[in-house]
This record gives structure tokens, sequence and C-alpha cells, in this order.
């Protein structure tokens, strides 16, 4: 789901240009769990179905992130857009439902995966969705709604107003377990470059975070990331 190649590079001087508008995804892949699976797993609520994702977001250029250090390319992100409005004009509110993960799963992590469970990875069909372009913010404009995963429907929803032009975000940190203890430097740790005054410049991910962080980060986090927590407490 994330884009941590325009996260792991240092901060460029902004302006962006839209390369592509929202898609929707498709069904059908090899080494994706079933909906039978799926529910044999405890999701026992879930049907497939079309994930929502407004129409108001495009994916664009920007400089802001570097350049991916591989292709030597520019990094892209999410945000809002509607064709018309002008910078100020508020496209959602607080509260809003942006966009709906696509609700396929793998056993196996890959790059733009989210874990929602031990063995289970959410990822997108289609590489150019727009749910893998959301970058990771230390003050994100979106957070993931986790109350309707028995039917594994993941709405985002607006942390604030959001305005045309600006990046759609969550905290990564809600959602990446991260190194485990005693691990050296995990693959997806990143020197953040969001721009917020909070920032906190190295994301690692959630295991390595105090425990005053994690609590409280607590009622946003996954819940696979909550029973980490609770094992840790258990545990001592
Ligand atoms: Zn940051």
């Amino acid at each position: 789901m994330t884009n941590r190649d325009n996260a792991s590079a240092s901060q460029g001087s902004g302006g962006s240009r839209i390369v592509a508008g929202a898609r929707r995804t498709e069904w059908g892949e090899q080494g994706e769990v079933s909906p039978s699976e799926l529910r044999e797993m405890g999701y026992t609520d879930f049907e497939p179905f079309e994930p929502f994702v407004s129409t108001d977001l495009a994916v664009v250029v920007t400089e802001k992130y570097g350049k991916d250090p591989d292709t030597g390319e520019w990094g892209r992100t999410l945000v809002a857009h509607r064709v018309g409005c002008s910078q100020g004009d508020v496209l959602f509110s607080k509260g809003d439902l942006i966009l709906e993960l696509s609700p396929h799963f793998k056993r196996e992590a890959d790059q733009h995966s989210a874990r929602i469970d031990a063995n289970l990875h959410q990822f997108s069909p289609v590489e150019e969705a727009v749910e893998n372009f959301i970058n990771h913010s230390c003050d994100p404009s979106g957070r993931w709604d986790w109350s309707r995963l028995s039917s594994l429907h993941i709405p985002l929803i607006a942390l604030r107003d959001i305005h045309e032009g600006d990046e759609i975000t969550y905290n990564y940190l809600t959602t990446d377990e991260g190194r485990a203890p005693g691990e050296d430097v995990g693959e997806d740790d990143f020197v953040c470059a969001c721009g917020a005054e909070c920032c906190r410049k190295e994301i690692i991910g959630f295991r390595p975070l105090s425990p005053s962080e994690k609590k409280e980060l607590e009622p946003i986090v996954s819940p696979y990331l909550r029973s980490i927590l609770r094992e840790q407490e258990l545990g001592g």
C-alpha cells in the first residue's frame, strides 16, 4: 500500500503535476487468498465488494521526497484534486471517507502490501492503484478505520479538512510492525521527509517505539499491532 521509495529520500523544493486519476481495482491474481479461506480465517462477514475510491483524488509527481534511488525519478504522492477547484477549497471534511483498501489478500508481504494479521497481507492487484501512493506523515491527513474488519472493509477517514492539492497521508506506525527485538536495520526503515513540526525523522515501525509512544498510538493502530501491544504487556 505504501510508497516507501518516496518517503526514504530527502526533502526537495516542492512542485507537482498530475500524472494519473483515480483507478478502480480488478479481481483476481494468483496467490490470492480466496473469499472462503478468508471466512475460515475469521473474517466471517466477508463478501467480495468493489472498494469505494473517491473521484476527488490524483497521483502527482512531487519533489518533496526527492528522487527514487533506483530509478532516478521523482517520487509520487496522492493528493486531493477536483477539476475546477482551487487551493483553499475543501474536498474532504473531517470524518469523510476518502477511499477503501482493495479487498485482496495474500499470505506473504510485498513492497506495497499492508499487514492485516500475522499471515494476511492486503494488496492491490493494480500497480497504479491510488492506494499504492499514500505516503507517510507524522501529522497525517487520514487514518484507517478498523471497525469493519470482520468484513474486510478498511476505509481511510479524513482526520481534518483536506483542501485541493493537500496530500492524502497516514501514519505508517499504525500499520507497520517494524523490526523485531534484537534486529538491526529493518528493510522498511526510512528517514521521514513529511515536513511536519512533530516529525519523528526516523520511522522504524511500531515494535521499537517506547511504551508511552505505543500507548499514544493504540487507539488508531491496526488490531494486529494492538495484539502485539497486549502480548508485550502480558510479557512484562
Ligand atoms: Zn515525519
